[in-house]
């Protein structure tokens, strides 16, 4: 079968690899019919991780059950399901308390957090930008689907990954009816918590980044768009609210924060949320800030000093604010914003900017990663 392999840094193709296949009994196998290019990809695409060339990408996928093991009982072949990127086992002591992001079934390895399907530090299993994909667990890591799913990919693939994610920024940031929300980011997870806290009831939500056409979805949504290029995010936001501050703010751009003139600052976003945001109020951080040194290897410059970041903690705690971190619990959400989905109030669809064969899954990197304008969000439809 094929699918999207990286090579070495900035160096993707379209490869023959081995079939999907069941190989525990409690496994499915699914056929890809959508799967999305994330930001988180793009730590792996530009050679900032320990992914081994050779390996498939995507852990934002859906499609159509082809195969069960004689252990599933609940997902039948031909049921439309989407898969949490979380791969999880719902039995082990993490997965027990709702944290299927910690699972320690599928992630043995204590130090490291979790498992995704073509993922760096986080197990071995294959990604999904292929044209199948095989699940473990399948019963509980497949999220089944109605019949509208084949009809509505674009909103549905949402689930496995960026709508969850942008809504736990919210609840990490304890968003209520009302609150003003202020988020960095406009990238496809800056939008997601941003328009989650608009269907929260959020009274005001400010959107910063520096990419206009990302503003224009944010502005789209019902957020304030800031131009960070012309306005200081901080400085906006208070003057906005009698100097005090948003009740609340999410971090949706990870170490990979820059100016706009492209100076990396990976704690730049983090420091303009504390300032933003009032004393005692929550701040949801869902940007990825990598551990300095995941694999053993020293770092060599500040690109690659990912854990250690210049970060004013103090202004933090002479604030009393409060911080929530890491990966999304994907499960504990993707249920309910489903059936917003399907009720027809929630259609997250509206940020995906190309929707492509899998073959042109390198010229969508590149793009992708070039943060082109018009390159928002890319579906990748295998098979078509
Ligand atoms: P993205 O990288 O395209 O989006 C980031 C956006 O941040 C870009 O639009 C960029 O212009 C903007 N940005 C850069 N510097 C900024 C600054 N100083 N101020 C304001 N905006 C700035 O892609 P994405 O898919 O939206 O991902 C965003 C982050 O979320 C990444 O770190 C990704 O790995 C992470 N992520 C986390 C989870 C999770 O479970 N926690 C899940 C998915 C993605
Ligand atoms: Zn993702």
């Amino acid at each position: 079968m094929k699918a999207v392999v990286y090579n070495g840094p900035r160096d993707v193709s379209v490869t023959e690899v081995p079939d999907a296949r069941i190989e525990d009994p409690n496994d499915i196998v699914v056929r890809v019919t959508s799967t999305n290019i994330c930001g988180s990809d793009l730590h792996m695409y530009e050679g900032r991780t320990s992914f081994e060339p050779g390996r498939s990408l995507g852990h934002e996928n859906m499609g159509e059950v082809v195969e069960t093991g004689p252990g599933v009982s609940k997902v039948k072949v031909g049921d439309y399901v989407v898969l949490p990127f979380n791969i999880a086992c719902g039995f082990c002591k993490q997965c027990e308390r709702g944290l299927t992001n910690y699972c320690l079934t599928m992630q043995p390895e204590p130090a490291l957090a979790g498992a995704a399907y073509g993922f760096a530090e986080m197990g071995p299993y294959a990604g999904g930008q292929a044209e199948y994909l095989r699940v473990p667990y399948g019963d509980f890591n497949a999220l089944r689907l109605g019949e509208d799913a084949a009809a509505r990919q674009n909103d549905y693939v949402m689930l496995a990954d960026i709508f969850p994610t942008g809504y736990h920024a919210t609840e990490m940031a304890g968003v209520k009816p009302g609150d003003q929300t202020v988020v960095f980011g406009a990238g496809p997870v800056g939008l997601m918590a941003a328009y989650s806290a608009v269907l929260k009831g959020a009274g005001r939500v400010w959107v910063a980044d520096h990419h206009e056409d990302r503003l224009e979805l944010a502005e789209q949504v019902g957020a304030i768009p800031i131009d960070t290029r012309e306005q200081d995010p901080a400085e906006v936001v208070k003057e906005a609210t009698l100097g005090l501050g948003a009740d609340n703010g999410c971090e949706c751009v990870g170490y990979q924060a820059h100016d706009p003139q492209g100076e990396e600052d990976a704690a730049l976003t983090l420091n303009q949320l504390v300032d933003s945001v009032r004393f005692t109020g929550r701040i949801g951080v869902v940007g990825v800030f990598l551990p300095e040194d995941p694999g053993g290897k020293k770092a060599q410059n500040a690109l690659e000093a990912k854990g250690k970041v210049p970060f004013d903690y103090g202004l933090m705690w002479f604030k009393g604010q409060a911080m929530g971190t890491g990966q999304a619990p994907v499960k504990r959400y993707n249920r309910a914003l489903r059936d917003l989905i399907a009720g027809g109030v929630a259609e997250p669809s509206f940020l995906v900017s190309q929707e492509l064969p899998l073959d042109r899954a390198p010229e969508a990197y590149e793009k992708f990663d070039a943060r082109e304008p018009g390159w928002t969000k890319v579906v990748l439809h295998p098979g078509s």
